[in-house]
């Protein structure tokens, strides 16, 4: 209703095309290029986004499913969503997700990566919550934001371990592990660079009892 209102004052223009309504029409988002199914950590092909198995020894996550590549008009719609403050942009990225989720079942908890608080303070919203609660109506799949993030996390360290490391002890399971323990969870993100938060997060998670970890993300950069 509210949404409704305000598009109503101050209607959206397709990002790709400049076509009034949404931020991404529906003839853009179909021709968003696929991104290619790689294991997210050593680049190999693999169906689904899966973590090949010589890097799953290595790796807390199962699988990585991408959307696109962060470049041309997906790269536009996540700068307008970061940077403009356009909340109307996670509609749209969720969609799209939301397409990679369809052969999904069963019981699946879908948890955002939290923004760091600085940048979220800046921009008054944390952009994966918005998309990982977008996606959930979507989708039907549950939405719980277990994970929280301390401080500020300057990923200062030289080495990929390092940096792992820092971002390891930066996350923690908001409230109970009872609420981790056993779940599947998918978690939510716009964009991908190394993996190496997703890696933190996911290790994090499996540290409180989860039975296995996921992620989505719209871009990979
Ligand atoms: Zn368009
Ligand atoms: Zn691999």
């Amino acid at each position: 209703m509210f949404e409704s209102i305000v598009a109503w004052y101050a209607p959206h223009v397709c990002i790709g095309c400049n076509r009034p309504g949404d931020l991404l029409c529906l003839g853009c988002q179909e021709g968003l290029p696929a991104a290619t199914s790689r294991c997210y950590r050593c680049r190999a092909l693999a169906e689904s986004g899966r973590t090949c198995a010589a890097c799953r020894r290595q790796s807390p996550l199962y699988s990585v499913r991408v959307v696109t590549d962060y470049e041309g008009v997906s790269k536009d719609l996540v700068r307008k969503f970061k940077f403009d403050g356009a909340r109307a942009a996670a509609r749209p990225i969720a969609r799209t997700m939301n397409t990679l989720l369809s052969d999904d079942q069963g019981l699946l908890v879908l948890v955002p990566i939290p923004t760091a608080s600085s940048r979220r303070r800046h921009r008054g919203f944390d952009q994966a919550r918005l998309i990982a609660r977008e996606l959930a109506a979507q989708s039907g799949f549950d939405y719980s934001p277990l994970l929280g993030r301390l401080g500020q996390t300057r990923q200062v360290g030289s080495t990929r371990h390092q940096r792992l490391l820092q971002l390891t002890h930066s996350f923690y399971v908001r409230g109970s592990a009872k609420r981790v323990t056993g779940q599947h969870i998918i978690l939510v993100d716009d964009v991908m660079t190394t993996g190496a938060t997703l890696e933190a997060a996911a290790a994090t998670l499996k540290a409180a009892g989860a039975r296995r970890v996921e992620a989505i993300v719209f871009a990979r950069a």
